[in-house]
């Protein structure tokens, strides 16, 4: 079996098949990065409080019984024959997992290729890092360029923990903070988190722009055009690109919204014996790790009881949670819930309780992940 990207959906798939079945899981996992990364530590690593090296948990020390892990590129998928070319060869099974998450469309936003000023990669967070220490007095915008976009909290999280920065280096006075959101609220699933972040928005003076993204930037202005044509000026610009879905899984058969199709209920894709999972498929649930996670589980049940000739598991389900980092060391919790007719967000507000809570959950993963 051949699970393609080391992410969240791709590590869970692999780390379940291995769990149950020890060395005879023969899962191949490809990724052509050398290790992976939270989502969150992007943050840590846009603030400063990490490097890149602390926060990367390298491929080499996988130790999964029954897993392989190949570093290699993924450059093009049969999905009819379940075949997978990389940049070092060719590889083909019985069953296909496709977790490669969404990928960055910097040029849909006309203005933003050039600029490249994004925190949602790696790459990018630590560009910005490097300029956040020059920042001492203008307007930072923080710019969603269009929906859907992964863990919807993170833009309002880099929101305070940029104004957390800025009070720590004593120049938050001197600096304005506005956020533009594509959604009149910050996290549409909850309303009730969304009416704590606006609160403390409006305690820390951030502006919050809500029902607009950002169209195009014009550098040399260094204005931010929105799609109401309105102009919002930035000497600082920390952008959440537009998301796709890979171009390489384009022949999995992509949905209207432009990400990939599949069964809400097995995941499988149009394709027999081909899944997709995580932040690269058209699902109504938020784009975020522990939905991957769970979406991960669901196939490797599937997978498990094709294998054994079992009844196949109950069908997908959308659930999870998101952290929210409030700054200060203050964490809270979203528990999004998509099993019933009308979705529904759970609120926990922020306490020292639920950031221990989040360093768990992070240390648990890598440990069921890495096998160490
Ligand atoms: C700033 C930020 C904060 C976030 N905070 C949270 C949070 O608090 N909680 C939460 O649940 N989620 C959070 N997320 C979202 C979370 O990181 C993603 O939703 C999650 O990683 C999706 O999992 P995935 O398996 O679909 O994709 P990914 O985890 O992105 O994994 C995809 C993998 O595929 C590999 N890959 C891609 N293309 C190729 C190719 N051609 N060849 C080989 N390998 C390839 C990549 O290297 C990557 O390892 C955050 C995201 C960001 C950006």
């Amino acid at each position: 079996m051949i699970v393609l990207g080391a992410g969240f959906g791709g590590l869970e798939v692999a780390s379940v098949l291995s769990g149950e079945m020890g060395a005879e899981a023969d899962v191949t996992l490809i990724d052509g990065n050398d290790g992976f990364t939270f989502g969150f530590a992007k943050l840590e690593v846009l603030v400063g409080r990490a490097g890149v090296d602390e926060v990367r948990s390298p491929y080499r020390d996988l130790a999964r019984p029954g897993v392989r892990f190949l570093r290699e590129t993924v450059t093009a998928i049969d999905p009819r024959q379940r075949r997978v070319t990389t940049d070092a060869g060719e590889h083909e099974a019985e069953l296909l997992v496709v977790a490669l998450g969404a990928e960055y469309d910097l040029d849909a936003t006309p203005g933003l290729g050039r600029l490249g000023s994004e925190f949602y990669s790696v790459a990018g967070a630590e560009r910005l890092s490097r300029a956040l220490p020059e920042f001492t007095a203008g307007r930072a915008v923080i710019g969603i360029c269009g929906a859907p976009y992964k863990c919807p909290p993170a833009p309002s999280e880099a929101a305070l923990l940029l104004d957390e920065y800025l009070r720590q280096r004593g120049c938050r006075d001197a600096c304005s903070i506005t956020f533009v959101c594509p959604s009149p609220i910050p996290v549409t699933s909850s309303p009730e988190a969304s009416r704590a972040l606006l609160e403390r928005f409006a305690q820390r003076g951030v502006e919050f722009v809500g029902g607009r993204r950002v169209a195009s930037l014009d550098a040399s202005r260094h204005v931010a055009v929105l799609d109401n044509g309105d102009e919002v000026g930035f000497d600082l610009f920390l952008g959440v690109p537009r998301h796709r879905a890979p171009r390489v899984a384009e022949p999995l058969g992509l949905a209207g919204d432009g990400f990939v199709g599949v069964d809400p209920d097995t995941l499988q894709t149009q394709f027999p014996g081909v899944y997709a999972i995580g932040d690269m498929v058209s699902l109504p649930v938020p784009k975020a790790g522990m939905l991957a996670e769970g979406q991960g589980r669901v196939v490797a049940a599937a997978l498990l009881s094709l294998m054994r000739g079992d009844p196949p598991p109950p069908p997908y389900r959308g659930s999870g949670s998101c952290y929210i980092e409030f700054g200060g060391g203050e964490v809270a919790r979203v528990d999004v819930d998509f099993s019933g007719p009308q979705p529904r967000g759970t609120y926990n507000q922020p306490s020292a309780a639920l950031a221990a809570d989040k360093h768990e959950f992070g240390s648990s993963r890598l440990a069921r992940w890495f096998g160490s």
